[in-house]
């Protein structure tokens, strides 16, 4: 655990190395594209809530996609089993699933396959070339499924890609609308640097407190968390995707920039709305938290 603490700001940065990326259960895990270890990708949509580029839509990606042109070699990114080849998707192109024992890696908008479903496959293994979707887009989506094979089961890619943790997102605290001092709402920027697009929770609480006062000691008076995997688990379901694909769920409006490739970092904002506030302005203090799929957590206070 190392902690850095800025003062004026308040932000408190903790790195835990929780999760030991780049050794799956069987063996090493290497990128679906390039092989590598140690995230050397340009992606160009990242897991959670994102507006898509191609149509200004907001919605909830499950995978990651990196754009390559068509015909590029797509390798199994572990040892594991193919376990389900689909010809024709709807979303455009070939899919393949390989089970890892524990977890799934599905690969779509594939052109061709080289594999045949019950093989066996080591990790970097060409399993097929790359393709593009429906809507003429040249890129590999990629998803991790854990543990199950459901949409409800997909889970950050980088929780399992290797990759170099180069630390907690940055995070600021913006506006506090105090309009009914009993129910602020809180937005809060989240910038996730383009090497490392692995932002996993937010949550911003509410205190009553003196300005200065260190928080750490208090109860909040109210908390709220918008933890992206587990927005999936409770709001995917195999019939539809309109509670998920809502920007404004649970009275958590999420503002993503539209994104790619080229840009040098992500940022979203979230409004929070249904926190507790105080009845005297001037005693609210909000505390805004982000973690990375690393465990990296940024926490910020308001004064
Ligand atoms: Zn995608």
């Amino acid at each position: 655990m190392k902690f850095l603490w800025l003062r004026g700001t308040s932000i408190l940065v903790s790195a835990s190395a929780l999760v030991l990326a780049g050794c799956g259960a069987d063996g090493p895990v290497v990128w679906p594209i390039s092989g590598a270890t140690d995230g050397d990708f340009p992606l160009s949509s990242t897991f959670g809530p994102r507006v898509r580029t191609d149509d200004d839509v907001y919605d909830f990606h499950r995978g990651i996609d990196m754009a390559v042109p068509e015909g590029t070699d797509i390798s199994s990114i572990a040892a594991g089993r193919v376990s389900e080849i689909q010809e024709n998707t709807s979303a455009g192109g070939m899919l393949v699933k390989i089970d890892h024992g524990g977890y799934f890696s599905t690969y779509v908008h594939c052109s061709e396959v080289d594999v045949d479903v019950g093989d066996s496959v080591d990790a970097g293994e060409v399993i097929a070339q790359s393709g593009k979707a429906s809507n003429g887009f040249a890129h590999l989506h990629f998803e991790i499924r854990k543990p199950g094979d459901n949409k409800a089961d997909c889970v950050h890619p980088l929780d399992v890609l290797p990759y170099a943790d180069k630390g907690a997102p940055t995070l600021e605290i913006g506006k506090v609308d105090m309009t009914n001092p009993l129910e602020p709402k809180v937005t809060i920027t989240v910038r996730i640097p383009a090497g490392e697009l692995d932002l996993r929770r937010v949550s911003v609480a509410t205190f009553e407190a003196d300005a200065g006062k260190i928080l750490e000691d208090l109860v909040p008076l109210s908390q709220r968390d918008y933890d992206i995997e587990a927005w999936n688990r409770t709001y995917t379901s195999s019939e539809s995707d309109v509670v998920i694909d809502d920007p404004n769920n649970e009275g958590i409006l999420v503002r993503p920039q539209k994104y790619n490739n080229t840009m040098p970092s992500y940022e979203i904002d979230f409004t929070f709305t249904g926190l507790v506030g105080t009845v005297t302005s001037g005693l609210l203090r909000v505390r805004a938290v982000a973690e990375d799929a690393r465990g990296n957590v940024i926490s910020v206070e308001s004064q």
